[in-house]
């Protein structure tokens, strides 16, 4: 059976040094005040200019990115490709605003699935929603208020750039999946990333949309989207996440006094999340799942499903994904059983990525558990490799 626990095989391509600097990093940022304290003073020095570079390239960012520029993550796509784990270059600007700024996200994703061709070891491309639209507008729209004729236009240019991505999706094979975001813009990513699989996932499954299945009204929405691409004969290919933003989500809903669209505890979101894992396996035969999670009991059951329903390993529609820098234990155990598993690999300038790395401190300082396994890993492997060497 499926075990995690060996840290041999889950750090077999990590020095002594590197594992000591993981733990220290891991110590720090299981530190909530200092988590607190150094995003503060990070997002400060960035809005005044200051240079952050210096301290964040050889710590956190080297931990948890794949470096500044696509070319720059060739030795961490080599290094996990040599372990059978898959990269998926994430091109991580976010709180952008201008169509120059959306142009330049869109035209790094193609260079990502250019990078893809040819090269099994990339074998998806990803993109965020408001990597390519400004957030307001996408807002605006969903809310079905007015658009000026400027915004019309904006708007046109938006599905454009949908177009573009998965167009050339479409010519190069390359499936390409759509990040998930807040609610009050999700309806509206929704209605494209169905558009766009539609027009694209007849043959095979390359448009995956994003469920977070913290929402309870997800598991209707899955089970609703793949009957009616069922019907248009159209496979329908989705990532499976929790959910990043339940803090914010139940802030607004309860300021603006709707109810709240995340469920009210964790067991909630864990069921609603296994059983969207368990519908996609059995509808595997037109559709395509990416089980994106670093937790184990999740990555187990989706494993014994495929296992006990004679489901090959490899399957081309089912891959288990976790962040590069996160979860090497699941990631690494799962690809030597031989499941498909990929890493999302963010790439970008250390100043454009912050926030992503802001999000992943406190992520891991606010997930009950998480720092602390992470911990417990690298201490275990360390005295396993301590004890190896006294043992002779
Ligand atoms: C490959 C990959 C891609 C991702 N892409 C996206 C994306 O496109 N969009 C996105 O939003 N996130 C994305 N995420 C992040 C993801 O949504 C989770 O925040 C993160 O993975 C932690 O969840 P988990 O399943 O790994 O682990 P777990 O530790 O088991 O779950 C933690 C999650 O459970 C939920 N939760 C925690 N407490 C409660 C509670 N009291 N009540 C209800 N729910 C609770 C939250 O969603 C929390 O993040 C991605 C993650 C991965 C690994």
């Amino acid at each position: 059976m499926l075990s995690f626990d060996n840290t041999q095989v889950a750090f077999h391509d990590k020095s002594n040094s590197e594992l000591k600097k993981a733990w220290w990093l891991f110590r720090m940022i299981g530190n909530p005040t200092l988590v607190k304290a150094g995003a503060g003073l990070t997002r400060f020095a960035l809005s005044a200019r200051l240079p952050v570079s210096w301290a964040l390239k050889p710590t956190v960012f080297s931990h948890f990115c794949g470096g500044e520029t696509i070319d720059s993550c060739d030795p961490t796509i080599a290094r996990l490709g040599r372990s059978n784990i898959k990269t998926i270059l994430d091109y991580s600007a976010e709180g952008k605003e201008t169509d120059k700024d959306f142009d330049y996200t869109r035209d790094q994703i193609l260079a990502t699935m250019e990078k893809a061709r040819n090269n099994p070891d990339i074998p998806y491309a990803v993109f965020k929603p408001t990597g390519v639209a400004r957030f307001g507008l996408l807002e605006k729209v969903q809310a079905r208020e007015p658009l000026s004729i400027e915004e019309q236009q904006e708007f046109e240019r938006v599905k454009g750039r949908y177009l573009t991505i998965c167009q050339r999706a479409k010519e190069l094979e390359i499936p390409v999946m759509v990040d998930a975001e807040e609610t009050w813009i999700q309806s509206i990513v929704d209605e494209m990333v169905e558009e766009m699989m539609i027009r694209f996932n007849r043959e095979k499954p390359l448009v995956y949309t994003t469920l977070q299945m913290y929402r309870h009204d997800r598991i209707g929405y899955l089970q609703s989207l793949v009957e009616r691409m069922r019907e248009k004969g159209v496979y329908t290919g989705v990532k499976l996440v929790r959910g990043a933003y339940m803090e914010k989500e139940r802030e607004r809903a309860a300021e603006r006094g709707y109810p709240s669209p995340i469920y009210d505890d964790k067991p909630g979101t864990d069921k609603g999340y296994d059983d969207a894992v368990a519908f996609c396996i059995d509808n595997i035969k037109d559709v395509a799942v990416c089980v994106g999670t670093h937790n184990e009991l999740s990555c187990k059951r989706g494993a014994e499903k495929m296992i006990s329903l004679g489901i090959a390993r490899n399957h081309a529609h089912v891959s288990f994904s976790q962040l590069l820098g996160m979860s090497d234990h699941i990631s690494y155990n799962m690809a030597a059983g031989g499941f498909n598993v990929t890493k999302y690999v963010p790439y970008g300038p250390v100043k454009t990525v912050v926030p992503y790395l802001i999000r992943r401190a406190e992520e891991n300082t606010s997930v009950a558990g998480q720092t602390s396994r992470e911990l417990f890993l690298l201490n275990t492997e360390l005295k396993r490799r301590k004890q190896k060497r006294i043992d002779g």
